[in-house]
């Protein structure tokens, strides 16, 4: 009963309305909006609430045209405002159109299909019920396009890409395309139906769905994505050069000056998505242990058994150059040697920079980025590093079980996991992370039990990450925070099920062991 009301928290993906805001935030909105009048107590809300979940992180990007609530009618402040909106059961889903000016209780959906993609196809049907006059501002037209809107754009140059999806008349995937890339510029798209059979022969179109994008330089193609569903068409769309999430206007993410690296705005270096880089991690590692130490004077209790336990875990898995990996292992012997309760920082830093570079053991001089680059300065850079660093440690926690062996890791499967989260917790300088990860870590961390469930875990968590800062000041415009890894990463990682995207976690447990893997990580710029 401690749950009481809590079915929904701040951290989904929807908006939890209250007697104080409903009626304001329904009022006059630009939005339309679809919200479940629920209660707490009525085991079905419970078990549904699951679904309406996920049905909101699938819409997320439709909010300039339609949101997502939920307004609990258990909670004692909402009485008199369920009473008002005649809510008799629960749960009760009612739509509310944009723009409504005059005091609208909704319209109520009826069916018993609950299902997400049931609820999100009515929700395009709800949106097209809007007039010329009521339609929502930020919402593209959902109407099919027609020959003659398309065929001029043949060899037209143009500022930004449209993509056609070429559909059957009762097919949803182009106006949910349509919504998906709404937050985002340089990219039209639009829906036509397979019964324009000029147009299809013109492009040497044959079945449907299919899409077909106009480049802005004038030149026009197939697309080529390998499964025709609509995930597979956003992400396509979403990843071309050019196309960028529009920059918040609002919403402020916690601070980030803490975590700025150092690099020098350099010029762009190209790098391959699919590549793990060696200077990215090495840098992070750089940055790790002399800037991001540093600010610890001295090492004792939690501080030290967290930094002893780090570079065990790094000393003994890390698959990096010779000279590296006996800079860390030297480091730990040193470590293990000294009986001391208390390490001042500038030891460690002296055996980083004399005893070794003596011996000719040295990590990269500065930090430098390659698949970390961000577009800027303060984008990217470190926390890509240490997420990609700890990836890279889970998977070869998982190929090599004994690696940790007469360590006092030894034989945990959460060895490394529990590592970075203490290292999180304890050096991490953005705060506001590590409690965030912290969070995590608590809910779900100890139903890790193989060494492969915790590379799943990290991934997930990883991915949870990225859904909450999608759109937010953290992310860089050139790249956007996604549910990783993308469909031209890994097409087997993808599947529909019920008209909702699911990962097939076999294929992305493959994938993550081998995507970071030692043969996969690139030697380029490490000197
Ligand atoms: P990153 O998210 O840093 O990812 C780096 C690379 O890892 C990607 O380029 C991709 O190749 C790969 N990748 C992406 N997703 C996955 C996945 N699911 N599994 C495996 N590999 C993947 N910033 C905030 O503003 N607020 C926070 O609360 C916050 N919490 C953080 C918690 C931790 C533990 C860490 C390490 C960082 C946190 N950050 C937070 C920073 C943020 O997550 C990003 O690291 C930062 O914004 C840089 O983003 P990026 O685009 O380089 O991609």
């Amino acid at each position: 009963h401690g749950q009481a009301g809590r079915l929904y928290t701040e951290e989904d993906p929807l908006v939890i309305l209250t007697s104080d805001t409903l009626k304001q935030t329904l009022f006059n909105s630009s939005t339309a909006w679809l919200v479940q009048f629920y209660s707490s107590w009525c085991g079905h809300c419970i078990q549904y609430s699951p679904t309406w979940k996920a049905l909101a992180g699938d819409v997320k990007d439709w909010s300039q045209a339609i949101r997502i609530g939920v307004l609990d009618c258990a909670h004692e402040k909402n009485f008199d405002i369920c009473k008002e909106f005649s809510i008799h059961f629960y749960p009760t889903f009612r739509y509310f159109k944009a723009h409504s000016t005059a005091f609208d209780i909704g319209k109520t959906y009826r069916g018993a299909d609950r299902e997400i993609q049931t609820v999100r196809q009515l929700m395009v049907n709800f949106l097209q019920n809007h007039t010329r006059r009521d339609w929502p501002a930020g919402c593209p037209p959902l109407e099919p396009a027609r020959t003659e809107n398309i065929q001029p754009l043949i060899g037209l140059k143009s500022d930004h890409y449209t993509a056609v999806i070429i559909e059957d008349e009762e097919s949803y995937i182009g106006r949910e395309v349509i919504l998906d890339l709404m937050p985002y510029e340089g990219m039209v798209v639009k829906r036509v139906l397979n019964s324009e059979k000029v147009l299809m022969e013109k492009l040497g179109i044959s079945t449907a769905p299919a899409a077909y994008l106009f480049y802005p330089n004038g030149t026009h193609a197939g697309m080529d994505v390998q499964k025709r569903i609509r995930f597979f068409f956003s992400s396509f769309l979403k990843l071309l050069p050019g196309v960028h999430r529009k920059q918040p206007s609002s919403v402020q993410q916690p601070e980030q000056a803490a975590i700025k690296d150092q690099s020098t705005s350099e010029l762009f270096k190209e790098f391959d998505k699919s590549k793990v880089y060696m200077v990215d991690l090495e840098s992070g590692l750089h940055y790790l242990l002399r800037v991001e130490l540093a600010t610890h004077k001295t090492l004792e209790g939690v501080e030290l058994k967290t930094f002893k336990d780090f570079v065990t875990v790094v000393a003994k898995l890390f698959p990096g150059r010779q000279s590296v990996v006996k800079l860390l292992e030297t480091l730990l012997e040193w470590l293990i040697s000294l009986p001391l309760e208390k390490i001042p920082y500038e030891a460690i830093l002296d055996l980083a920079n004399n005893k070794m570079r003596i011996s000719g053991l040295h990590l990269s001089e500065r930090v430098q980025w390659l698949g970390c680059q961000g577009s800027s300065v303060a984008l990217r850079g470190y926390p890509c590093s240490l997420w990609t660093l700890f990836h890279v440690l889970t998977v070869q926690a998982a190929s090599r079980p004994d690696a940790l062996a007469n360590t006092a890791l030894e034989d945990d499967p959460l060895a490394v996991l529990q590592t970075m989260r203490q290292y999180i917790g304890t050096f991490f300088g953005c705060r506001e992370c590590g409690k965030h990860f912290e969070e995590m870590a608590q809910e779900s961390m100890s139903q890790v039990k193989s060494l492969d469930e915790a590379v799943l875990w990290l991934w997930r968590k990883h991915n949870q990450v990225n859904a909450r800062l999608a759109g937010s000041m953290s992310e860089d415009p050139m790249f956007p925070k996604t549910q990783w890894p993308t469909p031209d990463l890994c097409p087997t990682c993808h599947e529909e099920q019920d008209g909702l995207h699911v990962w097939n976690e076999d294929m992305v447990l493959a994938f993550l062991k081998k995507h970071y893997s030692a043969a996969n990580i690139s030697p380029k710029y490490t000197s």
